[in-house]
């Protein structure tokens, strides 16, 4: 998933040993930060992001290449003291692709006990069935210029509920017409609080589609990933 660069470093990982790997209780992590949210509902709001390595997409314009693979095996009690440390309300749980590791479930479900507000960003290929309810999922729906559309998994949709999101990475006029083609399709405007439409950085001017968005008068958020505009995207810092 698309997702901001660090405000502060990573916290120290002196206790990084890695966890020795039991059934469930694992996760891979590329990196634990405290930023400013870029993106989505929350953006501009200290939150703490937990990047989950692993992707099984690989969209053309990704950011996070280097969460695909490394990273280091925590257990969800690690995980759960180094954002406690940070003294969060926010934590998003992203990637690469969190739901790619079945352990992503209770720590989400973890993360919500301790009483952060958890969001999910994922990439719209694999089920949210399972998601515990009171995490906010931000989910992408991948167009045509991605390369991934066909992945999608639209099933998705009618596990959204109002309190979700569903995003869209613009890349060219295309993209566009697509997105508007499935929120009218799926009526998702009516079925989750944000329909977010970003730009593909790089490929496709905000202004641009400021302007398709104000011509067609479409009931979706404009975002232009904050963590860009402050960091220039740079990983871990
Ligand atoms: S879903 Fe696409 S953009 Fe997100 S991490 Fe995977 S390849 Fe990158």
């Amino acid at each position: 998933m698309s997702q901001p660069a660090a405000a502060n470093s990573s916290l120290p990982d002196s206790t990084g040993q890695a966890q020795p790997e039991k059934a469930g209780q694992t996760l891979r992590i590329t990196e634990i930060f405290y930023s400013l949210q870029g993106e989505a509902r929350t953006v501009g709001l200290p939150t703490v992001f937990v990047r989950l390595t692993g992707c099984p997409l690989r969209c053309l314009y990704c950011d996070t290449e280097y969460a695909f693979s490394g990273g280091e095996l925590f257990s969800i009690d690690d995980i759960a003291g180094r954002v406690a440390a940070y003294e969060p309300r926010y934590v998003t749980v992203t990637g690469g692709e969190p739901l790619a590791q079945k352990t992503c479930l209770p720590l989400l479900t973890r993360l919500c006990d301790a009483g952060y507000e958890v969001s999910l960003e994922t990439g719209g290929a694999l089920s949210v069935a399972g998601v515990d309810d009171r995490v906010v999922k931000v989910l992408d729906l991948k167009t045509p210029a991605s390369g991934e559309m066909a992945r999608n998994d639209y099933d998705n949709v009618a596990l959204l509920t109002p309190r979700d999101q569903v995003k869209f990475v613009i890349c060219d006029r295309a993209d566009y017409e697509w997105a508007r083609f499935k929120l009218d399709e799926y009526q998702l405007a009516q079925r989750v609080s944000d329909v977010l439409l970003s730009p593909s950085h790089g490929q496709l001017s905000g202004r641009e589609l400021a302007e398709w968005i104000l011509a067609d008068n479409l009931p979706v958020r404009l975002q232009l990933q904050l963590h860009k505009l402050l960091w220039n995207d740079a990983p871990g810092h």
